[in-house]
């Protein structure tokens, strides 16, 4: 199972989070209906280290970046895309004040 450290919630179980996709693919700007059809259907199965969106929808509701290696599934780093909320407070750079934070 894997553990994510949530920047607001702290290191959480798998079972809180939602997989929502590839991080590293961008739809083009001016692409044809092909093209934008590829973008957001055609994935590659890489072997390595990739970046991923996970919703923590047993938690905060943070859309979080996680870069996992698909073979160990160890997790390398873990950083929001962005407050989807304002009244969010922004993560703290202190590990020790996330510890016990969170319902
Ligand atoms: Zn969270």
């Amino acid at each position: 199972m894997l553990r994510i450290d949530c920047p607001w919630c702290g290191t959480r179980d798998e079972t809180e989070f939602r997989y929502r996709g590839d991080a590293s693919v961008s739809r083009p700007a001016d692409a044809s209906p092909s093209d934008a059809a590829a973008a957001v259907y055609e994935r590659a199965n890489p072997l390595g280290w990739h970046r991923e969106y996970w919703l923590h929808a047993g938690g905060c509701r943070q859309v979080l970046v996680v870069e996992r290696h698909t073979l160990t599934h160890a997790i390398q780093s873990v950083a929001p895309v962005a407050p989807l909320d304002s009244s969010v407070p922004a993560p703290s750079a202190d590990p020790a004040d996330r510890e016990g934070g969170g319902a």
